[in-house]
């Protein structure tokens, strides 16, 4: 198992716990549009405020070219307020300094105290030092609840852990031990599923998965040019050709490393990037030249969930189809409802994540029926290309 403290591990009654967060949420005239990421990260804020800790949360909103009243956190610590409607919560209007000291020591066992947006500072994603230092003054421990922004080496993201006792969050912890679950001590054998529109922006995931998974299927548009790189006519599909060489030299990999690739067998082509254009299902030697590929077709639907089956670990990035037009749907729908049968059932741990892959389970109505479903965006794809994450390894005592 990893090596990272929890919250099991640390005591915190009366303790000053600097919490990073990702509060990072869609803000609509000034009030949170979508409160799902407040959510997430509830049961570390509460966890350590009823065991009597003073919690003071750090994150970040948006991209600030400096201080930017637009990009404040304000609305989020009413919103924090609002949720939390039996507990103490305050705002202090900087990071650091101050006025951050002042609202600090007001507060008593079980308060929260959110700061200011810690990219008011561009010495926080420049990680500087003094910067973290003046981080650190504030509080006794560092817990880190923000796997979202774990690959970023900022201050309150990976400084902090450096210089304070550290520990995960759940939140944290939860997303650790499902990818570790999911890719480093899986139960084998290991499908992975991965599609989405262009190879070129997942190369580094496709040669650290096949170095890794037992069976790795290649769907939607990136399928296109691993097909194309086999001599397949792909008419006007979307395809990248000069990632021909890169697909061929992907699949002799895959082949050394005794990795089974699975790439569609037959194919729906419509006449256009539309919903409900006319389409036909095709197999590989007869796609029209006219056509373009937006699904797979029934045949590879069915040798795709007969490999399911065959699975004990699945991790999913990527629809395998243009999910967002009906009915090229269907095929990134069946396999969603194959993987949700398949965990329901105790017979696969499912991982999925990244990208348009959310918005294809919501379509899906899966979402909350996968073993674990990251909401991490880009680091959780960094983690799926094998990237150490800067955050994870500090936490984990990597002073690297
Ligand atoms: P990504 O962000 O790389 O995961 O790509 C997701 C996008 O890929 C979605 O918008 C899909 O519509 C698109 N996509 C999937 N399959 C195809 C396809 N065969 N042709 C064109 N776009 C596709």
């Amino acid at each position: 198992m990893s090596t990272f403290k929890t919250l099991d591990d640390i005591t915190v009654s009366n303790k000053k716990i600097l919490v990073r967060v990702d509060l990072n949420v869609p803000l609509k005239n000034g009030v949170v549009a979508d409160s799902t990421r407040i959510e997430k990260v509830l049961p570390t804020i509460t966890e350590l405020s009823d065991k009597g800790a003073k919690v003071i949360l750090l994150a970040h909103l948006g991209r600030p070219n400096g201080k930017d009243e637009s990009l404040s956190l304000k609305p989020i610590a009413d919103s924090i307020q609002k949720i939390l409607a039996d507990k103490r919560v305050t705002f202090a209007a900087d990071c650091i300094g101050e006025t951050a000291q002042h609202a600090v020591d007001a507060l008593q066992q079980g308060d929260i105290l959110l700061l200011e947006n810690v990219r008011f500072y561009p010495q926080e994603e420049k990680n500087d030092p003094a910067f973290t230092a003046q981080l650190a003054a504030l509080g006794d421990i560092y817990v880190n609840d923000a796997f979202s922004a774990a690959h970023r080496a900022h201050s309150s993201t990976e400084g902090l852990a450096k210089v304070l006792p550290c520990a995960a969050g759940r939140l944290m912890q939860a997303e650790l031990e499902a990818l570790e679950h999911a890719l480093t001590t899986p139960e084998r054998p290991v499908m992975a599923i991965v599609g989405g529109a262009k190879i070129s922006t997942k190369l580094d995931l496709l040669h650290n998965l096949v170095s890794k998974v037992d069976i790795l299927a290649i769907g939607g548009g990136m399928a296109n040019t691993f097909l194309y790189a086999q001599g397949v006519n792909v008419g006007k599909s979307l395809c990248e050709k000069d990632a021909a060489e890169t697909a061929r030299a992907i699949l002799q990999e895959a082949a050394a490393q005794n990795c089974t690739i699975l790439l569609p067998t037959d194919v729906v082509a419509a006449d256009g990037f539309a919903a409900n254009s006319p389409s036909e299902v095709y197999d590989l030697q007869s796609v029209p030249e006219g056509r373009m590929i937006l699904d797979m077709g029934d045949a590879s639907i069915a040798a795709w969930c007969n490999a399911l089956e065959t699975a004990k670990t699945v991790v999913w990035n990527g629809p395998v189809g243009a999910f967002e037009l009906e009915p090229f749907d269907k095929g990134t729908l069946a396999l969603a409802a194959k993987i949700v049968a398949l965990t329901k059932a105790g017979k696969i741990l499912s991982v999925a994540g990244g990208g348009d892959t959310i918005a294809a389970l919501v379509k899906a109505q899966s979402l909350d029926k996968l073993s674990y479903v990251s909401t991490a965006g880009g680091a959780f794809l960094e983690w799926l290309e094998g990237k150490k994450l800067a955050g994870v390894a500090a936490l984990m005592g990597d002073r690297g």
